[in-house]
């Protein structure tokens, strides 16, 4: 059992000073969707990436729990106990046995309901957060193992990197990679769409027998990612929800058409959508697809990133 945390002990544990948090955003660069299981979740073999879009979230030493926040989502986004950094912040110190007290800020780039996970990343940021905050000393995989509560993406964005998923998503084992850093454009759409309704929608298409054949096995993504080819690897993405995505947004359609018209190796939905990432041969390629595709008007607007980066960490 680990002692309760008191004021007075503010200054032998923990940071006196603000704690600053950056979090990437998430792409699936392999969606396998396996059947519903009974507790409602779908069984998922997935491979996760984590892309340089970055939300950040400030930590401060306070007298209650409070989160203020800028960027996308701002006025849409409850800050009350729904808000997943909230939660993340009671499940640490539940779990460490400290009072949950923090003046958190949390500045947002990544969009809401865009498939990203930014939900899942802000959670995983105020894990890392307020450990450090609060001088709890957790190690990642222990956060890690809070963070499988909170949602299925989270343990991955403690991680960053390429992992594999399993699961519901929320076991993760890390991918033997070459040290390569790949081009992706990101294409935003106006208005989000929700995770379990694309699900319902892919379980629908499936049921009537409307829905593309599952992905096979992760082995030829694998084995791209030992190599630093980016048209090997362009062969290698795929997304079961991608169907689902596309038959509640058909126009998504038009913009993985714009993407590879102006040159992606090619693009796919990210997770369930309504982001579309397109894999780029290199950095100078990237900035031109992005510029086309905000001319084009297929997306709101068209982000260049790289990937691998690192998870959730402190800096
Ligand atoms: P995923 O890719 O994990 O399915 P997503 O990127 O499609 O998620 P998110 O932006 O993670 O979607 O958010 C999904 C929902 O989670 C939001 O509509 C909102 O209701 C809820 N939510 C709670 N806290 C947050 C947060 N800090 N940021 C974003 N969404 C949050």
């Amino acid at each position: 059992m680990t002692e309760a945390w008191r004021p007075d002990d503010d200054e032998r544990r923990g940071a006196l000073g603000p704690v600053r948090v950056r979090v990437p955003a998430k792409v699936n660069l392999h969606l396998g969707v396996g059947p519903l299981r009974r507790d409602g979740y779908h069984e998922l073999n997935t491979i996760y990436h984590a892309i340089s879009i970055y939300d950040e979230l400030t930590a401060r030493r306070g007298d209650t729990l409070a989160l203020t926040m800028e960027g996308e989502g701002t006025g849409e986004l409850a800050l009350d106990d729904t808000n997943l950094v909230i939660r993340a912040a009671h499940a640490l110190a539940g779990y460490a046995g400290v009072l949950p007290h923090a003046r958190l800020h949390l500045r947002k780039q990544i969009p809401l309901a865009g498939g990203l996970a930014g939900g899942s990343a802000d959670a995983a940021a105020a894990l890392v957060a307020c450990d450090a905050l609060w001088g709890t000393g957790l190690s990642r995989d222990e956060l890690a193992g809070i963070a499988a509560d909170l949602g299925s993406d989270v343990p991955f964005l403690i991680y960053g990197g390429t992992a594999l998923g399993t699961g519901r998503g929320e076991a993760i084992s890390p991918v033997l990679a070459r040290p390569t850093s790949w081009h992706w454009v990101v294409a935003i759409a106006d208005v989000g769409l929700s995770t379990p309704t694309a699900y319902r929608e892919l379980d629908r298409l499936r049921d009537s027998g409307a829905a593309g054949a599952p992905l096979g096995s992760t082995d030829a993504l694998l084995g791209a990612l030992r190599q630093r080819d980016p048209r090997v690897l362009a062969r290698t993405l795929g997304n079961d929800l991608q169907d689902a995505a596309l038959a509640m947004r058909p126009a998504l359609a038009d913009t993985l058409k714009a993407g590879e018209a102006a040159g992606a190796l090619t693009g796919i939905v990210s997770g369930s959508g309504p982001t579309c990432v397109f894999l780029a041969a290199n950095a100078a390629d990237a900035e031109r697809i992005a510029a086309e595709l905000t001319a084009a008007g297929v997306c709101r607007e068209a982000r260049v990133a790289h990937g691998p980066v690192a998870g959730a960490r402190v800096g």
